[in-house]
């Protein structure tokens, strides 16, 4: 890529660290980028900074949010009692977007994974436990993904919580074993939280 001046080049090179961007697609928008307004370019690199300044995550439920606590978890109508545990602020998407569950939500950020070094205090897990033992909680529902850290991660939790006397279920695996809940479709998910089974 020596061959473009630097600031192209500085551009090409951010672009290709993305996810899923090579070095091709990042020439291809990085030159696009450039074919822009300025005002267009500008309200892109607005759109960045302003996420990043004023995303963070919920203190009560750990969902990426704008407000703290975020707009589900202050939010009356929802059924406080049922808490949905998911890896990541892309799977409440993926789950939202079903439009079925009305519960509230609990984001690890992360999973229990042995093999990359990730145990039980990496993940956002402390603060389940807390909500738990502060709010009447009826049913905590684990919606890990269906892989082997996902499930280690869901028979952790279950084993920590099932002594309190609470309803623990699992999402049912209509969902493909080693799949992703963000990559699912609302049929599949809608099936799945209606399997659930109790663990
Ligand atoms: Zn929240």
């Amino acid at each position: 890529m020596k061959y473009y001046a630097r600031p192209l080049n500085k551009l090409i090179a951010e672009l290709g660290k993305l996810p899923g961007i090579g070095g091709k697609t990042a020439q291809r928008l990085a030159f696009h980028i450039l074919s822009l307004p300025s005002e267009e370019a500008r309200s892109l690199t607005d759109a960045i900074t302003e996420a990043k300044e004023k995303m963070r995550f919920c203190s009560v439920c750990g969902n990426l949010t704008d407000t703290d606590p975020c707009s589900i978890c202050s939010d009356g109508a929802r059924d406080h009692s049922v808490i949905c545990v998911v890896e990541s602020p892309r799977d409440v998407y993926a789950l939202e977007r079903v439009r079925e569950f009305f519960g509230v939500y609990h984001v690890l950020n992360g999973v229990i994974s042995p093999m990359e070094g990730k145990g039980p205090e990496d993940i956002n897990l402390r603060s389940l436990i807390v909500r738990l033992q502060e709010n009447d909680v009826k049913e905590v529902i684990l919606a890990t993904n269906p892989n082997v850290e996902g499930e280690a991660t869901a028979m952790y939790i279950a084993k920590l919580i099932k002594p309190a006397g609470i309803k623990v279920t699992r999402i049912a695996h209509g969902l493909p074993v080693g799949g992703d809940l963000e990559y699912a479709d609302e049929v599949t998910i809608s099936k799945a939280m209606e399997g659930r089974r109790e663990l």
